[in-house]
């Protein structure tokens, strides 16, 4: 594709802090954004020239906006992937399809790694509760249950630490299919994200440490650690593999376990991530305008790291309340997503603090 020349429209499927990010990226580059979500709280919509609000599979709905946009992308891996299809031929769309739809089910995720020599934690799938018992005996005890479909920042999980816990496992998890996954002894967690033009140039950020609380990203850190750095070459190897066996177009995240034995990877994002926040600030250029650069066809921006030390942190729920004390610290970004509820646990923002 020819690049997509400045004031052409950029739609973007899903309305959260990322969609928001990504539409910012989009303006400065001087493209209008028109988002399409459905009913919530869409904060894209806030700083997005045209927005769309209806269900994902009202393909009249959709078809128009398909024909407002020169392309599509999305901020959200559980965008249901036929409804995208009817329109892909009215518009170009990025990532293709398929990463979406290999995302969207987390055994053809492992699988399709694990073709590529990739390696991942044991697992079976459990496709109804008959099976359950059988899957955790695979794996073993402790074990963790995740949902194959729409699990995200921990939701749809739960451990299995002893025999006791299996009783009521199903319904607690969710009651739908679901993977047994072997419990990891990692030392550290840490995420590749990769860009990928339209000609297959790859590009990396450096991969930050990642600390989760609950399931939740609670803060990444650069520089990782001698541990993260010694397994990162492997990791972008394996993401690459994996973003080019896809065809891929666009911000590409792939998370790891740094484990004894070498990375392990965990899942696939196919978007821009949580865990590279800290671009905005830190890097040459940041994931978000790297995705819009890559699906406009333009040549993708530098990754390096510009600070000795960068920090990134999650606001959640009422963390946000201290905004002045946060901005009275001159190494402080603030990123408020202006949700209209801080429930406990929310995202509702992050903080990025370099050291130079
Ligand atoms: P996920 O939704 O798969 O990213 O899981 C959320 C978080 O749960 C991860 O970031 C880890 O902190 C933890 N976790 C997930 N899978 C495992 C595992 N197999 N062993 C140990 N911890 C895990």
């Amino acid at each position: 594709m020819a690049a997509l020349p400045p004031g052409s429209t950029i739609g973007i499927l899903g309305g959260g802090q990322l969609g928001r990010m990504l539409a910012t990226a989009a303006a400065q580059l001087g493209y209008r954004c028109h988002i399409y979500a459905p009913p919530g709280d869409n904060v894209a919509c806030d700083v997005a020239a045209a927005y769309t609000i209806s269900e994902y599979d009202d393909l009249v709905a959709l078809e128009a906006f398909a024909k407002a946009c020169d392309v599509v992308t999305f901020e959200f891996e559980n965008v249901p992937v036929s409804p995208l299809e009817s329109i892909s031929g009215l518009v170009p769309v990025y990532p293709p399809l398929k990463a979406l739809e290999v995302a969207q089910d987390r055994a053809a995720e492992k699988q399709f790694v694990r073709a590529l020599g990739g390696k991942t934690a044991e697992f079976a799938v459990a496709s109804d509760e008959g099976a359950l018992a059988a899957a955790i005996t695979d794996v073993g005890i402790p074990c963790i249950l995740k949902t194959i479909r729409m699990g995200y920042d921990g939701k749809g999980q739960s451990r299995i630490m002893g025999d006791g816990d299996i009783k009521g496992a199903w319904e607690r998890t969710g009651g739908q299919p679901l993977i047994a996954e072997a419990m990891v002894s990692f030392e550290a967690e840490f995420s590749v994200i990769l860009v990928r033009g339209q000609d297959g140039e790859i590009r990396f950020w450096d991969s930050s440490l990642n600390r989760h609380v609950n399931g939740i990203l609670a803060k990444s850190t650069l520089p990782s650690g001698a541990l993260v750095e010694g397994q990162e070459q492997a990791a972008r190897d394996m993401a690459a593999a994996v973003a080019s066996a896809l065809n891929y177009v666009g911000v590409f995240t792939a998370e790891f376990f740094a484990s004894a034995t070498g990375p392990l990877f965990n899942e696939i994002a196919p978007r821009v991530h949580n865990s590279g926040h800290w671009t905005i600030e830190g890097a040459a250029t940041s994931q978000f305008e790297n995705h819009i650069r890559a699906i406009c066809g333009l040549p993708l921006g530098a990754t390096e790291t510009i600070a000795a030390r960068v920090e990134m942190e999650n606001l959640l729920g009422a963390d946000g309340d201290n905004f002045e004390q946060i901005l009275a610290d001159p190494a402080a970004h603030l990123h408020l997503y202006g949700k209209a509820e801080a429930r406990p646990g929310r995202k509702i923002g992050h903080v990025t603090r370099l050291y130079r």
